[in-house]
């Protein structure tokens, strides 16, 4: 039996099956990984919350790095790894899709459990009031006027949906991606080099507890030696090709 083959029949036999997710699943949909040499992320020092809630230039800073970034997301769409995550859910397979991506192509793609573990760029939140408004006409806006725009309702300071570096991980989503973690028999670990915590401690704590542990990553991770299997090569093909078997019956 091929690793491929062998995926499958675990997908099939699973009830529990969980999907964790890094930013190599949406590389393929043209968003650059955080390794990625000229990618957005390398282009530039990412603002530190205290530096935001400190510092009005530091604030203009993030808002920059955001819009630029925003042009990259807002142009892109769920690839083919995506979409199979989404059937597979629909149809049993999986549970639930744990991601460290912000871009929100999972539920794009038709995925509805998703666990968004360093939230989503798609909205963006008063820290003050907790307003939440779609990130796309406050990203024009800042571009039209050149300023950071404040609440409508208060005044506030206004912030991406997302998890900056020295902010914490939402309490409830962290909570139930454990759970779900440590309940899985199933692990499927893709397009993340699993080099940060959380995200390398929750596949380890799915293998823990018992889950069979695959990791699919076009490069080594510091996490192979335990996986059950791993294969490295590109997301989109790999799935294609563990559906195809599933479809089979092989
Ligand atoms: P990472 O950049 O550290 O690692 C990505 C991994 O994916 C690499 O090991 C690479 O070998 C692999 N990879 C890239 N393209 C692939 C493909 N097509 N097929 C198979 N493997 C592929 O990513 P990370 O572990 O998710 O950590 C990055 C952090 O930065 C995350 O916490 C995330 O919040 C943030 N980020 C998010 C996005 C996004 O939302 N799309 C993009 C970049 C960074
Ligand atoms: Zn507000």
């Amino acid at each position: 039996m091929t690793s491929i083959e062998q995926v499958a029949a675990w997908l099939r036999a699973s009830r529990r099956g969980v999907v964790f997710t890094g930013a190599g699943i949406s590389t393929e949909s043209g968003i650059p990984d955080f390794r990625s040499p000229g990618g957005i992320w390398a282009a530039s020092q990412p603002v530190y919350f205290d530096d935001f809630l400190a510092s009005a230039d530091a604030r203009y800073e993030y808002w920059r790095q955001k819009a630029v970034a925003h042009r990259d997301f807002a142009a892109s769409q769920p690839n083919a790894g995506h979409r199979v995550l989404a059937r597979w859910e629909n149809d049993g397979h999986l549970q639930a899709v744990i991601t460290q991506n912000i871009d929100g192509l999972h539920q794009e793609a038709g995925s509805r459990k998703v666990l968004e573990l360093h939230g989503t760029a798609r909205w963006i939140a008063c820290l003050d009031c907790g307003d939440r408004r779609e990130a796309g006409p406050l990203v024009e806006q800042f571009l039209r006027d050149d300023a950071v725009p404040s609440c409508a309702r208060c005044g506030g300071w206004l912030k991406h949906a997302t998890v900056s570096f020295g902010q914490s991980l939402p309490e409830d989503v962290l909570e139930e991606s454990i759970q779900r973690s440590s309940e899985a028999d199933l692990y499927l670990a893709l397009g993340s080099s699993l080099v940060v915590s959380p995200a390398n401690a929750l596949p380890a704590l799915a293998k823990r507890s018992g889950a069979r542990l695959v990791i699919i990553n076009r490069d080594p991770t510091p996490l192979d030696r335990m996986a059950d299997v791993v294969i490295h090569g590109g997301i989109g093909a790999i799935l294609t090709a563990v559906e195809d078997c599933l479809k089979r019956g092989t």
